[in-house]
């Protein structure tokens, strides 16, 4: 691991029995584990080079424990991360040697659909996938598609704010909930929002705590918005002799007002990679692929197709191909949502990152990825969500060979510039542990003293997830008033990592 976590406290370490023991009062029968060899399936989320054993790990069933576990710990000084499915690419639920795991998995039911209000509500482990499959058989769907979502947790989704295919047109995570229900480290259980489509309160609360990556309270009830499944949608594949070209096609497509459900792009190496693996029907001799899907209304699908295929040759693509049943749409994405695990089967390891560039830079960070490749002397295949700007490029290394620091080191190099051309260090992964240190890139000094006081407001005892997201802790108190002059730096005892 080359980004340090916190140091863990002696003191809580030396208590490990006695804080077991109280776990278990509280939690019951199989929901606490301590063997080691038990923990070891939560000792890492998606960012797989970091791993770690928790003190212990919590597997609560209702809210009335996750309440009584926080509360405990808070009054003991014990860290928490809260862990959904696991599958953070950021490392966001990397556990830690002094805290406790805390894992959603049990809440797993479907509480009420709703299909009057256009609402589903769910406990946080279900999957993203799960909320569609509990509603679909009346013609509706969940609208966020992580790639992920077969195993992603709606509680993992909150807490990223994740994204898929189809958050083009129809928003984010944080688009398409309508209310929860969370735990604060002291113990409280707070509702806000509902099945009403009107914020309560005067702040935003549910909008700040959507993409608080655990660090501001433990999410224990979801209510999302439901949709109904668009009348037809068909997926056009667009290849093209260069990534610019088809870069400008993104970009003459939305400038024509044209919103697609969703519009993905892939460079050579992914295009192969997925072609291996699933059989997609993509076409091999090209350097750049669109996926491009309409859906709406049949007379409104057909007229767009014609003119994303119109856009598209004045782009100088050399390819197009229109799905013309389910069967092959589905085909389509599939190569897309697979594109990870192909990309795994052509390197021993990659690394995902996840930038987001204003649309119009994609030419230039593309030219500087190419630049670094040679620079590391390390390989990146390419899939975007390239109607939002947000890269995925996958750096492909060996950890065996000793590549992960210069893998990471090329991956920070591509978040830079991200962040030099406008764009920002994450499109929907979240910060985590894997970005935490590049943070100062994009905020300043008072930027993160404004974003530590909301966690301080939350958790002013840092308990929640520390270690992810802000590169240094803060003592509360002291927010705002430290400075570092001629290299001397005030409050030494505050932790570093
Ligand atoms: C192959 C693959 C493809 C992926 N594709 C996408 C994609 O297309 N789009 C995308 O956005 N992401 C994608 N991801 C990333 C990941 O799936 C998402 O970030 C997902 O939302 C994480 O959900 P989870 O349940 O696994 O959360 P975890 O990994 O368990 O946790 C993630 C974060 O959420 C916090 N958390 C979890 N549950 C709760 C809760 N109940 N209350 C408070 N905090 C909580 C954790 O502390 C942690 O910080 C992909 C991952 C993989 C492995």
């Amino acid at each position: 691991m080359s980004i340090a976590m916190p140091k863990p406290s002696e003191a809580v370490l030396s208590r490990r029995e006695e804080i077991v023991s109280a776990l278990r009062v509280i939690v019951p029968g199989e929901g606490v584990v301590d063997a080691t060899n038990e923990m070891k399936a939560f000792e890492s989320d998606g960012l797989t080079a970091y791993r770690q054993l928790p003190l212990v790990v919590v597997l609560p069933d209702n809210v009335g424990q996750v309440s009584r576990v926080l509360k405990y710990c808070h009054e003991n000084d014990i860290p928490v991360v809260p862990r959904g499915a696991g599958t953070s690419l950021s490392g966001g639920a990397l556990p830690l040697e002094d805290g406790v795991l805390l894992v959603l998995s049990k809440f797993n039911k479907v509480l009420d659909i709703d299909f009057d209000n256009r609402c589903a509500v769910v406990q946080p482990g279900v999957t993203n996938l799960g909320i569609t499959k509990a509603v679909e058989h009346r013609g509706f769907y969940y609208a966020p598609d992580p790639s992920s979502q077969i195993a992603c947790s709606i509680g993992g989704n909150i807490a990223e704010n994740s994204g898929g295919v189809h958050c083009l047109k129809y928003g984010l995570t944080a688009n398409n909930v309508l209310g929860i229900e969370f735990v604060t480290i002291e113990g409280e259980i707070v509702r806000l929002g509902g099945k009403h489509l009107d914020a309560d309160g005067h702040y935003d609360m549910l909008g700040l705590m959507t993409g608080s990556e655990g660090l501001l309270g433990v999410v224990t009830e979801v209510t999302v918005r439901i949709l109904q499944a668009p009348e037809t949608a068909r997926a056009v594949l667009i290849g093209f002799p260069s990534s610019e070209q088809a870069g400008e096609c993104v970009a003459s497509i939305i400038a024509k007002g044209i919103i697609p459900g969703g519009m993905e792009m892939m460079d050579r190496p992914a295009i192969h990679a997925a072609e291996d693996f699933v059989n997609a029907g993509y076409p091999r001799d090209v350097e750049a692929l669109l996926i491009v899907e309409l859906d709406g209304p049949k007379a409104e699908v057909d007229h767009l197709l014609t003119e994303v295929e119109a856009i598209a040759g004045e782009n100088g693509a050399t390819t197009t191909r229109v799905s013309q049943n389910e069967e092959e749409r589905a085909a389509f994405w599939a190569g897309r949502k697979a594109a990870f695990p192909a990309v795994g089967r052509i390197s021993p390891d990659y690394y995902c990152m996840d930038g987001t560039i204003p649309r119009k830079e994609l030419p230039k960070v593309l030219a500087g990825m190419k630049a670094m490749e040679k620079k590391y002397g390390l390989k990146c295949a390419n899939v975007f969500h390239a109607g939002d700007g947000n890269l995925h490029p996958l750096v492909l290394y060996d950890a065996n060979a000793g590549e992960l620091e210069r893998a990471e080191e090329f991956g920070n190099d591509i978040l830079k510039l991200c962040v030099e051309v406008g764009g920002v260090l994450t499109g929907e992964h979240g910060v985590g542990v894997e970005k935490r240190d590049l943070m100062p890139e994009m905020f300043s000094e008072t930027d993160m003293n404004h974003q530590q006081r909301v966690k301080c407001t939350f958790d002013a005892k840092h308990l929640l997830n520390p270690g992810k997201v802000f590169p240094q802790l803060h003592r509360c108190a002291e927010l705002g008033r430290m400075h570092v002059h001629k290299g001397e730096v005030a409050f030494p005892d505050l932790p570093r990592f």
